[in-house]
């Protein structure tokens, strides 16, 4: 097909002189154009409408880095008939030509991976390295869909009998609706938008409110790109006022989502009802949520579990459905451990994510920030507090929280926080550790820690989530080597990143000939 083998884009390395130089630039001009408004993108055309919502910097919500016009009822129609129009053309072509679009919105994503980095540092409070590995995780995205597109894109054969031939291949379904999230607001969503385009499919896309300025990057990408009028519709909107209308629209074929539980359950019961006109029955793509663990053996590396546990809890502040948000920690080792781990936690710097020195930030928004302290008060109650600190700052600090003496029946170890809340449990046995570990609705990402080869096959059968990491931290999962995703509450759907997420958004079809 004369494409290179698929290559990961390198992780951000700020011993790059260059890279670290780029930033403070980089963010500079960010804050320079605060206060912009946003339009819409429909059918190629911009739209301002009068009902906007500011996006802010939440290290310091005063500054407005955007207003962001939103949707009502007729801009999403006029979006999704824009999808609708532009759907059969864009079917037609070859998963070659399509691909090509989103290897052109690779090359733009990496000349502007410093820019579009900087965007996150500011909107969602992304330190450097994770704004950047997120800008990176993007292009993996388009770089992957695209080969996978034309992989899947050949007809095939089926059987040998004589006097037939039968081959299967994939079509587009109609107009996607992709709804993105704010915690991974480039990757995620390019990821989603650019798997429904690639297999032919348009799309109405709706950002996050709290991410919409980098939602907005997406227009920008795919019209240089050169992707036609239609295909992919900018459509920002309040969850009340076109949540449910996208959803439930008989146009939409497709539902992208990656999101919070409640939500997730939400659209799949609306997607599951027809409506007049409503000629397809709904497919739901849901990323959820997770109460992800990670075990630690009594003969554990600690040097490595203590910095494995503190990253995959705390960075981004814990605000990811990979993060570990639970630490069972065999009972011999359990004093080694935890007097480590608060060493480590209260070493890293907590503050704005502008500066590189600080390894957390700020959670996204006001009520993040509430949930948070709910939980921390929770903590109080249930458990043992281990390390709780904040910061006494303008901006949505909340504090970062370990606590110990959590065990499987309390809400700590149930019910998913998205912030800088680990819990501690402290289990008798790699065995009880195991079980614990399983003890919850979600089976997303988990780890184990341990040297014990036995403990580790253990692990690989009875720990049964979604992305299990042995003896390395539980989050970042790399596109086309770690396809990400979970089962059980976490999800339904295949992996993003991996072989079969493309199969998600096509019609399979055969064609028989008798010959
Ligand atoms: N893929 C990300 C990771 O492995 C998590 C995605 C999410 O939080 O939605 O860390």
């Amino acid at each position: 097909d004369g494409l290179t083998a698929f290559r990961g884009e390198p992780l951000a390395d700020f011993t790059i002189a260059d890279m670290r130089a780029a930033f403070p630039a980089a963010i500079a001009a960010v804050h320079a154009k605060a206060g912009r408004v946003i339009p819409l993108s429909i059918g190629g055309k911009t739209i301002e409408t009068a009902d906007r919502i500011p996006t802010v910097n939440p290290a310091n919500p005063d500054e407005v880095l955007a207003n962001v016009c939103q949707a009502g009822i007729s801009e999403v129609d006029a979006a999704i008939a824009a999808a609708k129009a532009a759907f059969g053309p864009w079917r037609d072509k070859t998963p070659r030509e399509r691909a090509e679009v989103l290897l052109k919105a690779a090359a733009i994503a990496r000349r502007e991976i410093v820019a579009l980095s900087a965007v996150q540092v500011l909107e969602v409070g992304k330190q450097w390295d994770q704004a950047y590995n997120d800008v990176g995780e993007a292009i993996d995205f388009l770089e992957y869909y695209a080969r996978e597109a034309v992989r899947i894109g050949t007809p095939r054969r089926m059987g040998r009998e004589p006097g037939e031939k039968n081959h299967l291949f994939y079509e587009g379904k109609g107009v996607a609706a992709v709804i993105a999230p704010w915690n991974f607001p480039l990757a995620i969503s390019l990821g989603m938008a650019s798997a429904a385009i690639v297999t032919g499919n348009t799309v109405v896309f709706k950002p996050s409110s709290l991410a919409s300025l980098i939602g907005h990057g997406l227009v920008d990408i795919f019209k240089e790109a050169g992707l036609p009028d239609g295909v992919f519709n900018f459509c920002p909107g309040r969850g009340s006022v076109m949540g449910d209308y996208l959803v439930e629209h008989p146009a939409i074929s497709t539902i992208a989502f990656t999101g919070s539980m409640d939500v997730g359950l939400r659209i799949i019961e609306k997607a599951a009802k027809v409506h007049p006109g409503q000629d397809y029955c709904k497919r739901v793509i849901a990323e959820m949520g997770g109460k992800n663990a990670i075990i630690v053996d009594d003969d554990a590396d600690l040097d490595e579990a203590v910095l494995g546990v503190a990253y995959s809890a705390f960075g981004f502040q814990g605000q990811k459905c990979s993060a570990c948000s639970r630490v069972i920690v065999v009972d011999s080792i359990y004093e080694r451990f935890t007097a480590r781990l608060k060493e480590a936690c209260e070493s890293m710097k907590i503050g704005p994510a502008e500066d590189p020195a600080n390894a957390m930030g700020p959670v996204v928004d006001a009520s993040q920030q509430a949930k948070v302290r709910e939980y921390a008060a929770l903590a109080r109650q249930e458990g043992k507090i281990l390390v709780e600190r904040g910061l006494d700052a303008k901006g949505y600090f909340a504090p970062m929280v370990v606590v110990e003496g959590i065990r499987p029946e309390h809400r700590l170890a149930q019910e998913e926080i998205f912030g800088p809340v680990l819990s501690v449990m402290r289990a008798k046995s790699f065995d009880e550790a195991i079980e614990w570990a399983m003890s919850t609705r979600y089976a997303l990402t988990g780890a184990v820690y341990s040297r014990s080869p036995r403990h580790l096959e253990k692990a690989r059968k009875e720990f049964r989530v979604g992305n299990l990491y042995l003896n390395r931290n539980s989050v970042g999962a790399m596109v086309a080597r770690q396809p990400f995703g979970g089962s059980k509450m976490s999800g339904v759907g295949s992996k993003a990143g991996g072989p079969d997420y493309l199969l998600q958004f096509v019609d399979p079809r055969v064609v028989t000939e008798n010959t």
